[in-house]
């Protein structure tokens, strides 16, 4: 683990940045009029990675979507904690997954990062890595956990992808055939 790790050598705390570009975008701040609820009803559900716009790589703007991220944009029973808030009591109705090539979770090995962890800590982490193999059967698994949780209850607009970081294109997953969303809670859209 510690062989592959970047160096960050070159680091540099970047808050005192950041504010002043915050000063000038309060600024010029004119967005205070935007609802609470997302204005096309639509979350999307991405991996955290830095290569990733997601709202240049969708067109979205500002106050239109809610954009939920993490390592891998796997569905974690937080991310369907955000989405059943999303839908219940924001109005969305439809979820775009985002996942990509080239991912940080892509070909790591869970049992040895997970091994490395209590070695050095003392302590085995509780959580799923949720590393993979296939960006696309990866995909197909967030597809199948959301068709699965009874807590998003709408699931008629459910569509996942995977970004390619050296293109910015999407390329879309579809469930293998004979599989199929599962009856029930989605009546209501
Ligand atoms: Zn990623």
């Amino acid at each position: 683990m510690t062989d592959n790790v970047p160096r960050a050598s070159d680091f540099s705390a970047n808050t005192e940045e950041l504010l002043g570009y915050n000063g000038e975008y309060a600024d010029a701040f004119d967005a205070g009029h935007l609802d609470t609820a997302p204005l096309r009803h639509l979350a999307v559900v991405a991996c955290m990675d830095s290569r990733m716009d997601i709202f240049k790589i969708l067109g979205l703007d500002n106050g239109e979507a809610h954009i939920i991220r993490n390592a891998g944009g796997v569905i974690t029973d937080d991310v369907i904690r955000s989405l059943c808030l999303s839908q219940r009591a924001l109005g969305t109705r439809e979820i775009v997954l985002l996942h990509h090539t080239k991912c940080g979770l892509h070909n790591l090995s869970e049992d040895d990062f997970k091994a490395d962890l209590e070695r050095e800590l003392g302590i085995k982490p509780w959580w799923a890595l949720e590393s993979f193999v296939d960006p696309y059967a990866d995909v197909r698994q967030s597809i199948q956990r959301l068709y699965a949780t009874p807590f998003v209850a709408h699931k008629e607009h459910i569509r996942g992808f995977v970004y390619d970081v050296t293109t910015g294109a999407l390329h879309e997953v579809t469930l293998s055939e004979g599989v199929h969303p599962t009856s029930g809670g989605g009546e209501n859209s």
